[in-house]
């Protein structure tokens, strides 16, 4: 789980950051609206948790900027300010829940696992992800860290195979038959090949790398 907390108060911000790493979530902090909002267009992440009143450019703005481009990622938006007013607003705003100041941590943390939970409903399950890495089963279509990545037919089965397994070394015969729908004969190099022209698409220019070749068994999709 990957979640960002735009908080401009430091030592709230840090509480928070220091309460989700120890559930073992990775978090990225912005101190103002403005890197929030680019963070939260840039990369992808499983919860936002975002202060109301920010310098730069406000939660609701962000808020909006964020649903504009990706209508799933669930947000958390947090205020000082408890009226029903504010409170409207930023529902309105389309963020999905909404914590007033001062509150508990593990009133935040049942919040972000309540909110996981409904985005990993059917809502969802036409997208397959792994780190920064999206495929949109409806459309057909990838992205990197928000990146589209263009891909052909083939490589998109190839693309897909990987990530429905992913962690899991798969053989070269294994993606031959499910990408390709023929019996691997060792004499092709069709399924390196794809995975080279993947790795192109989806790993280059990245410092981390999603493909992996497992010497002598095959292929894995992992973070590393
Ligand atoms: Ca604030």
């Amino acid at each position: 789980m990957k979640i960002l907390v735009v908080e401009d108060e430091p030592k709230l911000a840090l509480f928070i950051e220091k309460g989700l790493k120890e559930q073992n979530y990775q978090v990225d902090i912005a101190y103002d609206g403005e890197s929030g909002k680019k963070l939260a267009l840039q990369r992808s992440y499983d919860c936002i948790v975002l202060d109301l009143i920010l310098p730069n450019c406000s939660g609701l703005e962000v808020c909006l900027a964020v649903r504009k481009e990706d209508s799933t990622v669930p947000i958390i938006m947090l205020t000082a300010l408890g009226s029903t007013e504010d409170k409207v607003l930023g529902l309105d705003s389309g963020a999905d829940d909404y914590l007033t100041k001062p509150f508990k941590l593990s009133e935040l943390l049942a919040r972000i696992r309540a909110l996981a939970r409904r985005k990993n409903k059917p809502v969802d399950e036409a997208k397959l992800s792994m780190g920064g890495l999206e495929l949109d089963t409806s459309t057909k279509s990838a992205k990197r860290d928000g990146k589209s990545i263009v891909l052909t037919s083939r490589e998109y089965f190839l693309l897909e195979f990987l990530l429905k397994n992913q962690g899991r070394v798969l053989s070269r015969a294994e993606i031959a038959q499910n990408v390709w729908d023929i019996s691997f004969d060792s004499g092709t190099n069709v399924v390196d090949v794809y995975v080279n022209y993947l790795r192109n698409k989806v790993d280059k220019g990245f410092s981390s790398k999603f493909i992996h070749t497992v010497f002598g068994m095959g292929y894995i999709l992992k973070e590393e």
